[in-house]
């Protein structure tokens, strides 16, 4: 079995937060690496109900800098500051090293310990982190203000069949060398392996629809999606449930979970029959609630 790929929405509200809905904030848990996707006010507390430490943060991913998705890293960073932290804190987004400079400087005593920035969005997609087990994309979305989607790529992992292995007599150490050159002694890899797709999953951070968007998610495991309002609003820079519901299904996503709603919907059930009835596949997101891949 691979490992879970888990994700708590920390919070799931618009611009003006209320005591059922937060600032937008996704934690992701995986490999080792814990990563926040935007981090709106209130976000330490919703961490501390989740039971992790801000400390294990290594990366935040802001789609962009409007207060609901950024109004949380300066008390956060302080809150490092003071517990002593050591290790850097990397911080992606449009114009990143901008706003992080000006956020930094807010503070009397400076900062103990170094923060790493990468501008993103300049182009349409771009790979902005390679690990050994993980990509995370930026894609640049449709909103008011310069903004990014971004998309986590498992890598695609090769599994060896012992079985076929032990046909071949190839050793373990044969093995390591068959898996790093795709090729031993002319035993090709996918001879003894079998090809198993890393999962994808898709952060649309505020935005109109937006068809490159959609192109991403083809086929996504999870796509986390702009669902302010139920129905398609021209003048503003966000996506209805109705039209995102659609396009999910369309591009074959196996899952939706629709975030960021506008505070003028008290209750949800009505978004997620509207959603549903479109999209079987839909989920509607609420504060604190946790999911795995
Ligand atoms: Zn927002």
């Amino acid at each position: 079995m691979p490992e879970p790929i888990e994700i708590t929405f920390l919070g799931t509200g618009s611009s003006t937060p209320t005591p059922q809905r937060g600032h937008p904030a996704i934690l992701i848990k995986y490999s080792g690496d814990h990563m926040l996707f935007d981090c709106g006010e209130g976000t330490q507390i919703q961490l501390q109900k989740a039971r992790v430490s801000p400390m294990k943060i290594k990366r935040i991913f802001i789609s962009h800098w409007h207060a609901d998705h950024f109004a949380g890293l300066l008390p956060m960073i302080e809150t490092l500051h003071l517990q002593n932290r050591k290790e850097p804190l990397e911080i992606y987004g449009p114009e990143a090293s901008r706003f992080v400079d000006a956020i930094s400087e807010l503070s009397y005593w400076g900062i103990g310990f170094e923060i790493k920035t990468k501008d993103c969005g300049e182009e349409d997609m771009e790979k902005i982190l390679d690990t050994e087990n993980y990509e995370i994309h930026s894609i640049k979305v449709d909103h008011s203000v310069p903004s990014v989607g971004y998309i986590f790529k498992e890598k695609d992992r090769w599994n060896i069949d012992t079985k076929l292995a032990k046909k071949y007599k190839l050793s373990g150490k044969d093995l390591k060398i068959i898996k790093e050159k795709g090729i031993f002694k002319g035993i090709k890899l996918s001879k003894v392996a079998k090809l198993s797709p890393g999962r994808k999953l898709i952060y649309s951070g505020d935005t109109r629809v937006s068809k490159k968007l959609f192109n991403a998610a083809k086929n996504a495991d999870l796509l986390i999606h702009d669902g302010t309002f139920t129905e398609p609003m021209e003048s503003r820079a966000h996506s209805s449930v109705k039209e995102v519901a659609k396009l999910s299904k369309k591009y074959n996503v196996k899952k939706l979970v629709l975030t960021h709603f506008s505070r003028r919907y008290k209750s949800v059930k009505e978004i997620e029959k509207i959603a549903k009835k479109i999209f079987k596949n839909s989920i509607v997101a609420r504060d604190m609630m946790e999911m795995k891949l």
